[in-house]
């Protein structure tokens, strides 16, 4: 679990407005979801098969001795939410959330016990065009980042669950009589999940695959063709992908599209966004069955997907801590100089002006003002004071320093940001 400093924050806070502006600009609703649910809730929703319920939960038991798990993802809990709500009766739905996810996992670079997820899903879309625009959302967010050159898209078609569990059937049979070998990790999910064989990076298990049943054997014409739809969609958009048919994903609950957004350039934790349909899920958790389909991306991937390629400047676009800096010449004033503070932040919007605090001289006052990076020092001292005035320094000597009103100095620091008409 990672601590995120000022540096790192402004990055973050760069990338997250622009993603969000993205789902904000294609009206999808954001929700706030809580970090803690019942266990249940992912050993069901996500399935007790998958590395996530195995072996990545953190649960805990709460006072009343129910075990409680922090969220791993945010499908789950926000199906519960939707259902509990009642928000699926006769309605679609478009959303999104961001915030913590908590898997015990082995912690490397892009790959953490506490990171951070932006999701989108959405409800009552049974056809291809969602998917269609999900993917799409994804190619936007990659534009408005800069990187798109850097980030490729991989889909696949997984069926119906009937389709799957026929090809899963198939595929056990064939690996059945040499499990000797497989992997260790692959022995063991031919007994609990198979399909997920299909990801390991083993080379004698990748041997072993290549003559093994395919799942597009085993899907009927309704998935083809649902599949083809998107595919056709992608293609009109001229979205470019590749079709992987080991592509399978960890969860349980996937049909029909799954897709992944890839990069290379950071290493084995490639993959920044994740998705696809799962029209089982709202049923699994009690409700009508309902298609549902969404993506879930990494913030703390792309973030170093953003710092690796991105020729962008964060710290022109969210600079550092303050632009002015306000003295307190003689304590008995600090009061106004916090006044004057508010007054020219409302005055100026979008201007940062810190206040000193802890008395001490002018000359270390301004030594600290230097250290933040602030171009201008405002100070009141006596004659100020009775005057109603400020004097307005220049820590860069582009001009004498001026004694103003108050009304001349947000107008002489309104020309000096550029700031406003
Ligand atoms: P992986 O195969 O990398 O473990 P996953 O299949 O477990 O990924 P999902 O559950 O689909 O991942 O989560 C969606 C996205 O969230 C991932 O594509 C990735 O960008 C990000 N993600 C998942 N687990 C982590 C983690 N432990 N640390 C940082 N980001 C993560
Ligand atoms: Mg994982």
């Amino acid at each position: 679990m990672r601590d995120v400093l000022p540096e790192e924050a402004r990055r973050w806070r760069l990338v997250e407005d622009r993603l969000r502006d993205c789902l904000l600009a294609s009206a999808y609703e954001e929700i706030h979801l809580p970090l803690l649910e019942a266990t249940e809730l992912f050993s069901r929703g996500v399935g007790e098969a998958t590395d996530i319920v195995e072996k990545e939960m953190y649960s805990l038991l709460d006072r009343d001795g129910d075990s409680m798990t922090l969220r791993p993802e945010g499908t789950a809990g926000c199906v519960r939410a939707m259902l509990q709500r009642g928000l699926l009766y006769n309605q679609t739905q478009r959303v999104f959330y961001a915030g913590d996810m908590f898997r015990y996992e082995r912690p490397q670079k892009g790959r953490y016990r506490q990171f951070y997820q932006l999701g989108a899903e959405t409800f009552g879309f049974p056809g291809p065009d969602i998917e269609a625009e999900l993917i799409y959302l994804g190619a936007q967010f990659w534009e408005a980042l800069g990187i798109a050159e850097h980030v490729r898209l991989e889909i696949n078609n997984l069926g119906t669950v009937t389709e799957r569990q026929a090809f899963k059937d198939a595929l056990v049979a064939y690996l059945t009589p040499h499990s000797d070998v497989l992997d260790v990790d692959s022995q063991r999910r031919l007994q609990t999940n198979p399909l997920r064989i299909l990801d390991s990076k083993d080379a004698a298990t990748q041997d072993l695959l290549h003559d093994a049943p395919e799942l597009t054997q085993f899907l009927g014409p309704e998935s083809t063709e649902h599949f083809d739809g998107l595919r056709a969609t992608l293609d009109a958009l001229e979205v470019p992908y590749t079709v992987n048919a080991r592509l399978v994903r960890g969860l349980d609950y996937y049909t029909h599209t799954v897709f992944e957004w890839i990069t290379d350039s950071l290493g084995a934790q490639g993959t920044v966004c994740a998705g696809g349909r799962y029209n089982g899920l709202v049923e699994l958790l009690g409700g009508k069955a309902t298609p549902g389909a969404g993506f879930a991306l990494g913030l703390e991937r792309v973030l170093l997907l953003h710092e690796a390629v991105s020729q962008e400047d964060v710290n022109l676009q969210i600079s550092t801590a303050a632009d002015v800096y306000v003295c307190v010449l003689d304590q008995q004033f600090h009061p106004w100089c916090l006044d004057l503070a508010r007054k020219l932040r409302a005055a100026l919007p979008g201007i940062r002006i810190r206040t000193h605090a802890g008395a001490g001289k002018l000359k270390n006052q301004l030594r600290r003002a230097d250290q933040c990076g602030v171009r201008i020092a405002l100070m009141i001292g006596a004659d100020e004071m009775s005057a109603g005035t400020v004097t307005v320094k220049y820590l860069r000597g582009e001009a004498e320093q001026q004694t103003l009103t108050l009304e001349q100095a947000a107008n002489a620091l309104r020309g000096y940001f550029k700031i406003g008409p």
